[in-house]
Protein backbone atom coordinates (compact mmCIF):
# COMPACT_ATOMS: atom_id res chain seq x y z
CA UNK A 1 0.00 0.00 0.00
CA UNK A 2 1.01 3.66 -0.51
CA UNK A 3 0.70 5.75 2.19
CA UNK A 4 1.10 9.90 2.74
CA UNK A 5 2.03 10.98 6.50
CA UNK A 6 1.86 15.17 6.87
CA UNK A 7 1.58 16.65 9.47
CA UNK A 8 0.84 20.61 10.88
CA UNK A 9 3.94 22.12 12.58
CA UNK A 10 2.33 21.58 16.12
CA UNK A 11 1.68 18.33 15.30
CA UNK A 12 4.89 17.01 13.78
CA UNK A 13 6.07 15.78 17.58
CA UNK A 14 2.90 13.55 17.68
CA UNK A 15 3.28 11.70 13.96
CA UNK A 16 6.92 11.16 14.43
CA UNK A 17 6.11 9.29 17.43
CA UNK A 18 2.77 7.31 15.87
CA UNK A 19 5.66 6.71 13.00
CA UNK A 20 8.04 5.48 15.70
CA UNK A 21 4.84 3.23 17.65
CA UNK A 22 4.15 1.51 14.24
CA UNK A 23 7.50 1.91 12.49
CA UNK A 24 7.17 -2.16 11.85
CA UNK A 25 3.98 -2.02 10.13
CA UNK A 26 4.72 1.15 8.25
CA UNK A 27 7.96 -0.62 7.22
CA UNK A 28 6.08 -2.95 5.35
CA UNK A 29 4.73 -0.04 2.95
CA UNK A 30 6.09 2.31 0.25
CA UNK A 31 5.74 5.54 2.13
CA UNK A 32 5.48 9.06 1.21
CA UNK A 33 5.46 13.09 2.73
CA UNK A 34 5.32 16.34 2.45
CA UNK A 35 8.91 17.95 3.02
CA UNK A 36 9.23 18.53 6.36
CA UNK A 37 7.07 15.69 8.13
CA UNK A 38 8.94 13.27 5.95
CA UNK A 39 12.39 14.76 7.38
CA UNK A 40 11.59 14.49 10.71
CA UNK A 41 10.23 11.35 10.50
CA UNK A 42 13.13 9.88 8.76
CA UNK A 43 15.80 11.43 10.72
CA UNK A 44 13.57 10.11 14.10
CA UNK A 45 13.15 6.45 12.77
CA UNK A 46 15.28 5.53 9.94
CA UNK A 47 12.17 4.98 7.83
CA UNK A 48 12.15 5.06 4.00
CA UNK A 49 10.00 8.04 2.83
CA UNK A 50 9.49 9.63 -0.64
CA UNK A 51 9.31 13.12 0.21
CA UNK A 52 7.01 15.67 -1.82
CA UNK A 53 7.63 19.31 -1.66
CA UNK A 54 6.73 21.18 2.02
CA UNK A 55 3.19 21.63 2.37
CA UNK A 56 2.67 25.13 2.16
CA UNK A 57 4.65 25.29 -1.50
CA UNK A 58 2.63 22.24 -3.12
CA UNK A 59 3.00 19.23 -1.04
CA UNK A 60 -0.21 18.67 -0.07
CA UNK A 61 -1.39 19.03 -3.72
CA UNK A 62 1.24 16.14 -4.84
CA UNK A 63 -0.42 13.79 -2.67
CA UNK A 64 -3.97 15.21 -3.65
CA UNK A 65 -2.63 14.19 -7.35
CA UNK A 66 -1.36 10.77 -6.17
CA UNK A 67 -5.37 10.08 -4.88
CA UNK A 68 -7.04 11.65 -7.50
CA UNK A 69 -4.76 9.31 -9.96
CA UNK A 70 -5.20 6.01 -7.19
CA UNK A 71 -1.84 6.23 -6.33
CA UNK A 72 -2.21 6.64 -2.67
CA UNK A 73 -4.12 4.13 -0.53
CA UNK A 74 -3.94 5.56 2.80
CA UNK A 75 -3.52 9.21 3.91
CA UNK A 76 -2.86 10.29 7.48
CA UNK A 77 -2.72 13.92 7.97
CA UNK A 78 -2.29 15.16 11.41
CA UNK A 79 -3.61 18.15 11.09
CA UNK A 80 -3.99 21.59 13.47
CA UNK A 81 -7.96 22.46 14.19
CA UNK A 82 -6.32 25.58 16.36
CA UNK A 83 -4.06 27.55 13.92
CA UNK A 84 -4.78 28.70 10.91
CA UNK A 85 -3.13 27.80 8.00
CA UNK A 86 -1.95 29.83 4.83
CA UNK A 87 -2.63 26.87 2.95
CA UNK A 88 -5.58 25.98 3.96
CA UNK A 89 -7.33 25.65 0.68
CA UNK A 90 -4.57 22.90 -0.69
CA UNK A 91 -5.75 21.25 3.03
CA UNK A 92 -9.16 21.42 2.25
CA UNK A 93 -8.56 20.33 -1.42
CA UNK A 94 -7.04 17.19 -0.11
CA UNK A 95 -9.27 15.97 2.09
CA UNK A 96 -12.06 16.20 -0.59
CA UNK A 97 -10.12 14.37 -2.95
CA UNK A 98 -9.74 11.63 -0.57
CA UNK A 99 -13.94 11.89 -0.18
CA UNK A 100 -14.20 12.15 -4.16
CA UNK A 101 -11.91 8.61 -4.36
CA UNK A 102 -12.93 7.01 -1.01
CA UNK A 103 -9.18 6.72 0.00
CA UNK A 104 -8.93 6.26 3.80
CA UNK A 105 -8.02 9.19 5.61
CA UNK A 106 -6.93 10.08 9.61
CA UNK A 107 -6.77 13.30 10.63
CA UNK A 108 -5.82 12.66 14.25
CA UNK A 109 -3.85 9.79 16.19
CA UNK A 110 -6.58 8.34 17.39
CA UNK A 111 -8.01 7.39 13.71
CA UNK A 112 -5.01 6.49 12.59
CA UNK A 113 -4.18 3.73 14.99
CA UNK A 114 -7.21 1.94 14.40
CA UNK A 115 -6.45 2.95 10.47
CA UNK A 116 -3.34 1.21 10.37
CA UNK A 117 -3.93 -1.42 12.89
CA UNK A 118 -7.08 -2.60 10.45
CA UNK A 119 -4.08 -2.15 7.73
CA UNK A 120 -2.14 -4.97 9.79
CA UNK A 121 -4.99 -7.29 9.76
CA UNK A 122 -5.90 -7.47 5.63
CA UNK A 123 -8.75 -4.41 6.38
CA UNK A 124 -7.91 -2.69 3.43
CA UNK A 125 -6.86 -5.17 0.91
CA UNK A 126 -10.40 -3.88 -0.97
CA UNK A 127 -8.16 -1.50 -2.61
CA UNK A 128 -6.23 -4.35 -3.97
CA UNK A 129 -9.63 -5.85 -5.76
CA UNK A 130 -11.19 -2.55 -6.49
CA UNK A 131 -8.07 -0.94 -8.18
CA UNK A 132 -7.13 -4.44 -9.64
CA UNK A 133 -3.82 -4.26 -7.98
CA UNK A 134 -1.64 -7.19 -6.43
CA UNK A 135 -0.14 -4.98 -3.13
CA UNK A 136 2.89 -2.77 -3.08
CA UNK A 137 5.05 -4.44 -5.88
CA UNK A 138 2.38 -4.00 -8.55
CA UNK A 139 3.83 -2.30 -11.23
CA UNK A 140 2.38 1.39 -10.07
CA UNK A 141 4.84 4.18 -10.74
CA UNK A 142 5.68 5.73 -6.89
CA UNK A 143 8.35 7.82 -8.18
P1 LIG B 1 5.42 20.04 5.89
O1 LIG B 1 3.99 20.28 5.32
O2 LIG B 1 5.54 18.61 6.24
O3 LIG B 1 6.37 20.39 4.78
O4 LIG B 1 5.59 20.94 7.07
C1 LIG B 1 2.87 19.87 6.05
C2 LIG B 1 1.74 20.83 5.86
O5 LIG B 1 1.74 21.87 6.54
O6 LIG B 1 0.84 20.60 5.04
Amino acid sequence: MNIALIAHDKKKDSLVGFATAYKDILAEHQLFATGTTGSRIIQETGLSIHRFQSGPYGGDQEIGAYVANNKMDIVIFFRDPLTAQPHEPDVSALMRLCDVYSVPLATNMGTAEILLKGLERGDLSWRNIVYGKSGDQDGRDNS
